[in-house]
């Protein structure tokens, strides 16, 4: 298909001071978990993103110095020489595909906690670790200051050898140089703090150093939160960031822009920010400054690209997420595929992996982090060497990925739901606030199963073992998901009791009679207590939320969700009850008991609604193996999980089918012969 000529302004070229990007498809900085450890699988997957369109693609943050470590998160480092070559493997990947290479040097300040290198954080002023470790950052004096300004220097070096083209001055997210813009956290009485000026002063030499050491053949960015979201007590898009932008206009090469202090602001999930969310904070930028512009909004349509871009908002589509979902979006746009784009469901799967210190994974996406590891590629698979039938049943999430992958494979497929509709536990999951974007997953999945002859859909088509025994499959997959469990058995509580007048969400969804107080108990911690709780007080009913943990959803945390979730909660009226375990219901009342003393109370309870675990749903394959009929689980009804890891599990089994399943890679010392 040829390029709709409405999309043509994404992909002309824009000059970065010395260097050019060859479209406005801008893959900013973002984290993957491999970091220094893992050079291979960095350089894998930014690679596919050139290969995918991204006319810029940028590393993760990267340390230029021991004093900012974020172990055990995964960081890349420029301490000396010998990270020169492992990061010229990404910088080769990227320029591979003819794209521009970013490196966004980083220095955590007292943000970074050095458990590694076990080197005092330095910050602008003396100031507690974050993290709540018992350590202190040490105050930097002049001196400092000058040795800081060499890292930067040395580091901005070894960049332009390792092959970079984009060169970052990163100055957001908390980290030190916006520790010393910030009234909040620069309190010094010297020439670094004071008046904004002087607060801007390490930033202005940061950029000028940098400039000197690499800007004859690299661009220098500038990474700036120009909202740190705490009114005016901080920098303000009104206020001081404002000013900072018109203080150094024109000093980077470009400058990418966001909201933030916290890391979460800006990646907000779906749940808590629509498509674009920045604009108004980011938007009066292009106002101040000649130089180009970049900002990120989880951009999915092209429509909204081009509007930015019109509207002059900014000069290029700066996607993390987006990119991650669909490496390949800019090149589907290009190909007048733009209805192919798997878009971003704003899910913060993906913020989870890097905050839990492991490689990158995305819900839409299930070969992210897997092209060096396993040698996935989002685009390309290959054709089974047979010409086989294969039965999927069940189509949710996991039959979906499963249909689809072995359709693309050649099989010919059947994918049998016993529903009306496809979606599996996405129908009911979608309809809580925030999450109608979930419902890509399935959207996606049946629009490109749509595109192969080779796949048929059937729709209320509940299978039974005498149906698949007389289908006669060369491949049996079993996708049937799994249920709710009514026995109280979660995380904290690992016996089952008698619940008999509970519900469990799926009654909720189904329309059981909900009268209040409504106690929703959490054992889960992840989505569906927090959710449901918001979507039951939107209803109208008293609702008391219930959890083990210390708060609200706790497993949020990791997608950087938690904080929002509370204050909405608190915001509906939902009395949040931690740190307590259910103990009974009777009439009219559960009994809860402290989670650490085993202090009993009372709570008044009209509807008690189970959120502890899943149970896979084994009938099938019970009904099969009687029968002698061979069939593989996979997602859900293998073991219960995120929707991410049913994808994934779907995804590995229809690639892998004819082929051994190895053990994914792992980046290791050479070889030798022992
Ligand atoms: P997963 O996340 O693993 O994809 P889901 O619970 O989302 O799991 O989806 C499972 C789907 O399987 C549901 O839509 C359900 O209706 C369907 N299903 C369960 N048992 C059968 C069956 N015997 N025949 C056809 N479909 C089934
Ligand atoms: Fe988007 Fe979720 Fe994938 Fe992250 S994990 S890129 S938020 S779909």
């Amino acid at each position: 298909m040829p390029r709709d000529p409405r999309y043509d302004i994404l992909f002309e070229p824009v000059r970065i001071g010395p260097v050019t990007a060859p479209n406005r498809f801008y893959q900013t900085p973002h984290a993957t978990g491999f970091g220094w450890q893992r050079p291979q699988s960095g350089a894998a997957l930014r690679g596919v993103k050139a290969e995918g369109g991204w006319g810029v693609v940028c590393t993760e943050y990267c340390s230029i110095h021991p004093s900012s470590d974020d172990s055990p998160h995964a960081f890349l480092t420029l301490w000396d020489d010998e990270d020169i070559a492992p990061l010229a493997l990404t910088a080769e990947a990227i320029h591979a595909h003819g794209s521009l290479a970013g490196i966004e040097l980083w220095h955590g300040g007292g943000h970074a906690a050095n458990r590694m290198t076990r080197v005092p954080g330095i910050a602008p002023d003396v100031q507690p670790a974050l993290y709540h470790l018992p350590a202190t950052a040490r105050a930097m004096d002049l001196s400092d200051i000058r040795t800081f300004r060499g890292w930067q220097r040395d580091a901005a070096v070894r960049a332009k050898r390792a092959g970079f083209d984009i060169v970052y001055v990163y100055a957001g997210h908390d980290y030190l140089p916006f520790q010393f813009l910030s009234r909040r956290t620069n309190h010094r009485g010297d020439a670094y703090g004071g008046s904004l000026e002087n607060r801007v002063r390490l930033l202005r030499e940061m950029i000028e150093d940098t400039k000197d050491a690499v800007g004859d053949a690299c661009a220098v960015a500038v990474r700036l939160a120009v909202d740190e979201l705490h009114g005016p007590e901080g920098i303000t898009s009104a206020g001081e960031g404002r000013e900072i932008i018109a203080m150094l206009a024109e000093l980077p090469d470009l400058w990418d822009v966001n909201v933030a202090g916290a890391l979460g602001n800006d990646s907000r999930s779906a749940r808590f920010s629509a498509e674009g969310f920045q604009e108004e904070n980011v938007a009066f930028v292009k106002e101040l400054t000649t130089k180009p512009v970049v900002s990120v909004g989880r951009f999915t349509s092209p429509d909204q690209m081009v509007s930015q871009i019109r509207r002059g908002v900014q000069d290029f589509i700066g996607a993390a997420r987006p990119s991650i979902a669909d490496p390949f979006l800019p090149a589907k746009i290009r190909e007048g595929r733009e209805d192919e784009i798997r878009e971003c469901i704003g899910c913060n799967i993906c913020r989870a992996a890097n905050n839990e210190a492991v490689g990158l994974r995305c819900t839409q996406n299930p070969t992210m982090g897997e092209e060096w590891r396993r040698g996935w590629h989002p685009e390309r698979i290959a054709v089974y060497p047979k010409q086989e039938k294969a039965l999927v049943i069940g189509g949710g999430p996991a039959g979906l990925e499963a249909a689809l992958t072995l359709g693309r494979r050649g099989l010919e497929v059947t994918l049998a739901e016993a529903g009306q509709s496809f979606g599996g536990r996405l129908l009911h999951e979608a309809t809580l606030p925030g999450l109608q974007t979930w419902m890509r997953v399935r959207d996606w999945r049946l629009h490109m199963i749509g595109k192969l002859p080779n796949v048929s859909l059937f729709p209320a088509s509940r299978m039974g073992a005498s149906d698949v025994a007389e289908f006669g499959a060369d491949h049996v997959v079993l996708a049937t998901g799994s249920r709710w469990r009514r026995d109280g058995v979660g995380v904290y509580a690992i016996r089952a009791g008698e619940f008999p007048l509970a519900l469990t969400p799926e009654d909720v969804f189904a329309g059981a009679a909900v009268a209040g107080p409504v106690v929703v108990y959490d054992d889960e911690h992840y989505v569906m207590g927090g959710a449901l709780a918001e979507k039951l007080a939107a209803q109208g009913h008293e609702v008391h939320y219930v959890t083990t943990a210390p708060v609200a959803s706790s497993w949020t945390v990791m997608t950087n969700e938690q904080d929002f979730l509370q204050a909405r909660l608190i915001e509906a009226g939902v009395a949040i009850h931690p740190l307590k375990a259910l103990k009974s219901q009777g009439n009219g009342a559960v009994t809860l008991t402290c989670v650490y003393a085993g202090r009993e109370e009372a709570l008044p309870c009209g509807t008690l609604v189970l959120c502890t675990g899943r149970l896979p749903d084994g009938a099938l394959r019970d009904d099969l193996s009687a029968q002698g009929i061979a069939a593989t689980r996979i997602g859900d009804c293998l073991a219960p999980s995120s929707i991410a890891d049913a994808v994934h599990s779907a995804h590995r089994h229809a690639r892998l089918l004819g082929e051994p399943d190895l053990p994914p890679r792992r980046e290791r010392a050479p070889e030798r012969s022992l």
